[in-house]
């Protein structure tokens, strides 16, 4: 099988043909054939964060593909059923995190892609009681994204317990933001979305943002003002000013959820406006099985747009600079070849 292979920080990831991997008790073997390109799997190639994966390792944590063997052990999933493998590659399922409906904070998870192998392959490994069955009208293009994408969106929109007629503002369009502001507006909230990019600014209007927001020559926090500040702020842009711009943004008692990783990112969040205020800063880390699941019952209602453009693997280098340069409609999509 051929695999896309991180050998060295900040170098091309390196296509590599590799035996097919034999899954171990509890694991299954799958042959993928979407897998999409989170903006942290560039993160991971260039070690951008504290805790760092160690190379070689194959970058992806949005793989759905076919189920082709099963592990010792496995009795629940079945040859040939497609499955999507998310960030949480398994948790430990004893601590007190797993056991409130909080694994995504569990100490002892492995993150696919990072911890273990991921998806920017023609087959990976994953443990089959963390990979989640794909519901028949969910296509696998479409699957890949909402396994990262979709799911910490989300979750985020949770964190912020958003309500009906809340002003939210959804900082960043790209492959999370895209779905931040679906997510928003089946919450019932007025969306205001925020950019740099003409094309992402646009997209937003169409997925039915209310407000767009252009930070290149518009001032964030006095058109959220303007508004009368925003009730939740998610932050997904990869870019420090744009944390503390919403931040500044937000309505008393507004909450700013942290959710993009810029590298060695930090903001300066002013003690005498957030006592006064009685704002709040909260972290948010992708999203349970079961908000996963959610996220897919969604889409297969029909209630979500999933916006990505399918590219080779041999072309993941290619592809990453897309990202970065901010040419992408939203998601870039593997086609890893695998069809039912
Ligand atoms: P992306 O590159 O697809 O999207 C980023 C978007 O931000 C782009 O549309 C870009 O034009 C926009 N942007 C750039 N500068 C901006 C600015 N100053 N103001 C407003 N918008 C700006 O990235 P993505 O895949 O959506 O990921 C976003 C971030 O979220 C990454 O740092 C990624 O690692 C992180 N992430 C976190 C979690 C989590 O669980 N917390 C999960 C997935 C991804
Ligand atoms: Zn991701
Ligand atoms: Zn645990």
């Amino acid at each position: 099988m051929k695999a896309a292979v991180v050998r060295a920080f900040g170098e091309p990831l390196a296509i590599e043909e590799r035996p097919d991997p034999e899954p171990g008790p509890g694991q299954i073997r799958i042959r993928l054939e979407a897998s999409g390109l989170c903006h942290t799997d560039i993160h991971a190639a260039h070690g951008d964060w504290p805790v760092k994966p160690n190379p070689p390792f194959v970058p992806g944590h949005e793989g759905v593909g076919l189920v082709e063997a099963l592990g010792e052990g496995v009795t629940h999933l079945a040859v040939g059923q497609r499955v999507a493998v998310p960030w949480l590659g398994r948790a430990c399922g004893r601590c007190e995190h797993c056991l409130s409906g909080w694994e995504t904070l569990c100490e002892q998870q492995v993150n696919t892609g990072y911890g273990c192998d991921g998806g920017y392959a023609e087959k990976m490994l994953a443990w089959a009681d963390f990979a989640q069955l794909v519901p028949e009208g969910v296509t696998p293009f479409d699957a890949a994204p909402l396994t990262c994408a979709g799911v910490t969106t989300y979750k985020a929109l949770k964190v912020a317990d958003v309500r009906p007629a809340q002003l939210v503002a959804i900082s960043g369009v790209g492959g999370l933001g895209h779905l931040a502001v679906q997510y928003a507006k089946i919450a019932g909230a007025t969306v205001a979305a925020i950019d740099v990019t003409d094309d992402k600014l646009r997209l937003a209007r169409e997925l039915g943002a209310d407000l767009v927001i252009d930070a290149r020559k518009d001032d964030v926090e006095a058109v959220l003002k303007r508004h009368g500040g925003a009730h939740a702020a998610i932050a997904l842009a990869v870019n420090e000013a744009a944390f503390t711009a919403v931040n500044s943004g937000l309505r008393r008692g507004g909450k700013l959820v942290m959710v993009a990783l810029p590298a060695h990112g930090t903001i300066q969040v002013p003690i005498f406006d957030t006592v006064l205020n009685g704002t709040s800063v909260i972290g948010s880390i992708v999203g349970t099985r079961q908000d996963l699941a959610e996220v897919f019952q969604l889409h297969a209602a029909g209630r979500t747009k999933v916006v990505y453009e399918t590219r080779p693997l041999a072309a993941v280098n290619d592809s990453i600079d897309e990202v970065l340069r901010g040419q992408v409609k939203a998601r870039i999509v593997f086609d890893l070849g695998a069809r039912s």
